[in-house]
């Protein structure tokens, strides 16, 4: 009886010993992934052009994870993904980039207005020529997500459309009006 139940041991030792090899190895793995994806991160942070984003998110306000996300959800071409993610890193090729960096230009100036050094900040939001197309695209969307949410629109086309800074949907106008006339 005794060895029976030495023999059940052995056994059940012998086939315990896989799983716990192999749950060993996936948790070096997974310690392996985390640690490399560490070291990726930090040699990222201290580059000098392409961290600045990442070091500069400010995560008392932005989440680091949220603000990648739109890279987990794959809805970009590759080429559109790898153009934004260089913009980011200031890793595209305007004249701040080719004086400091490249060293090909000798003046650091955008092209536009000439006013301002042209970084990736600048083009895409202070730079006072393109600010004015960058208006006209926020009114575009400011008049779609208002026709979406039942605003009443003065203008027939995007491009006549002037923003207010407070707009108030159908549906709440209405609402508004009812219980008014409840009361
Ligand atoms: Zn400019």
């Amino acid at each position: 009886m005794n060895s029976i139940i030495k023999t059940a041991a052995k056994i059940a030792e012998e086939l315990s010993e896989p799983n716990e090899k192999s749950d060993a190895k996936q948790e070096g793995i997974q310690h392996t992934k985390a640690r490399l994806g560490e070291v990726l991160e930090n040699k990222w942070k201290n580059k000098v052009m392409h961290g600045q984003y990442i070091r500069n998110v400010d995560r008392q306000l932005i989440s680091e994870e949220d603000t990648f996300l739109w890279l987990s959800k794959g809805d970009l071409k590759a080429g559109t993904e790898s153009e934004i993610v260089a913009a980011q890193d200031q890793a595209i090729r305007t004249k701040y980039y080719a004086t400091k960096i490249l060293n090909t230009e000798t003046d650091s100036k955008c092209r536009l207005c000439q006013q301002f050094d042209e970084t990736i900040d600048h083009i895409i939001s202070a730079c006072p020529i393109l600010v004015k197309r960058h208006d006209r695209v926020c009114a575009q969307l400011h008049f779609s997500i208002c026709k979406e949410t039942g605003v009443q629109l003065d203008k027939k086309h995007w491009y006549e459309h002037v923003p207010k800074s407070v707009e108030t949907p159908g549906w709440q106008r209405n609402h508004t009006v009812e219980s008014t006339s409840s009361n």
